[in-house]
């Protein structure tokens, strides 16, 4: 029998599965504190649990837990980069980015990537396997342990496509969220994707309140669809109405990130295009050189990034160059997981 993993569990279902084994109700809250508040990882700590409880709990459940197998510190801006080996021995990386208004993780949603995005190192060696809600849970309490930092705000950027494992990652978002647990506001909270229109409705639905991203790229469907595949799936036409049904439906501002890539999407019609495509959608535009990974001959012009800027700018829209944070640790996610996999073989 599979351990049952408590970490990402919510409040109800705990309570179900204690109830399930002949306990009152009240102990899931007492659990749930014990998990989300003390952060205990051992059941014998648990002190107010009755031993035959805490012996019970031993033998058919689990606690995420998380190992550091490498760390990597930035010596420029104090970025700090994981790599955390999951309990079956797969590993994803996570970011801790310092800002003046707190500190931000960028959190993994699976091991790998389905999507193919032609630039991106996540999706190289391939999909493994999403991650449960308790997985990506423990990456945020696993840095703040280590760390002894608070986290302030979260970015699911990190190896994966979160709407790809929307269960999971929307349990993650609600016990984040808790105020019970980490109380992590969920404006503070922010998905990026590469476009699942189906799963972005249904987000929607939720009136989570959290900050959308959409990985953009580009500004026709010939451009996007060469570069990200899934584009061939929902075209850019349906990807930008369900941008403008997500905003009516929440109230909130759309963040798209586009990331320069010279002669390829950087040209100042690009900009205009672009400019036009969004023209009437309430957004901002993230405009983020793209970083090179090994595989590909992809690099930013820094002359076309500014004046891609200038173009937007010109033309009324809000748009800025992402600030490069831990360029000496090579902190763009995916590149440490595909370099160890390269070491082990
Ligand atoms: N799958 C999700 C989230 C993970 S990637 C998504 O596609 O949005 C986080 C962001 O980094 C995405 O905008 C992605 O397109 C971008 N990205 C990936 N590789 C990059 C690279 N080499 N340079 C710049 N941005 C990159």
């Amino acid at each position: 029998m599979p351990l049952i993993e408590l970490t990402g569990m919510e409040l109800p279902a705990l309570q179900e599965y204690l109830q399930s084994i002949g306990q009152p109700k009240f102990r899931a809250a007492q659990l749930f504190d014990w998990i989300h508040q003390k952060r205990v990882t051992d059941f014998d700590a648990m002190q107010n649990l009755p031993k035959a409880l805490r012996d019970r709990l031993k033998e058919e459940a689990t606690l995420t837990t998380l190992t550091i197998q490498r760390k990597l510190e930035s010596k420029l801006d104090g970025t700090v980069k994981y790599l955390y080996g999951l309990p079956d021995g797969e590993c994803v990386e996570t970011v801790m980015m310092r800002y003046s208004y707190g500190n931000s993780l960028c959190v993994s949603s699976q091991v790998g990537c389905k999507m193919g995005c032609a630039f991106c190192a996540s999706t190289k060696a391939g999909f493994v396997r999403s991650l449960t809600a308790g997985e990506i849970l423990a990456q945020v309490y696993e840095t703040e342990r280590d760390l002894g930092v608070k986290i302030s705000h979260i970015v699911m950027m990190g190896i994966g496509e979160p709407l790809d494992n929307y269960e999971n990652v929307l349990r993650f978002l609600r016990l984040i969220n808790s105020p019970s647990g980490a109380n992590i506001s969920l404006r503070n909270l922010s998905l990026s994707t590469c476009g699942l229109v189906d799963q972005i409705d249904r987000l929607a639905e939720e009136k989570l309140g959290i900050t959308l991203s959409i990985s953009l790229h580009a500004s026709d469907n010939e451009t996007r669809s060469r570069m990200m595949p899934v584009n061939r799936r929902y075209p850019m036409e349906e990807l930008l109405a369900a941008c403008k049904r997500y905003t009516d439906r929440t109230g909130r501002r759309i963040s798209f990130e586009y990331a320069l890539i010279a002669g390829e999407n950087d040209r100042p019609e690009d900009a205009r295009r672009l400019a036009h495509c969004l023209k009437g959608q309430l957004c901002h535009i993230n405009l983020i050189p793209v970083n090179s990974v090994k595989e590909t001959s992809f690099h930013a012009d820094r002359k076309r990034v500014r004046e891609f800027q200038q173009e937007l700018s010109r033309l009324g829209m809000n748009a800025t160059v992402r600030r490069t944070l831990g360029a000496d640790i090579n902190a763009a996610c995916g590149q440490l997981r595909r370099d160890k996999i390269e070491e082990t073989k």
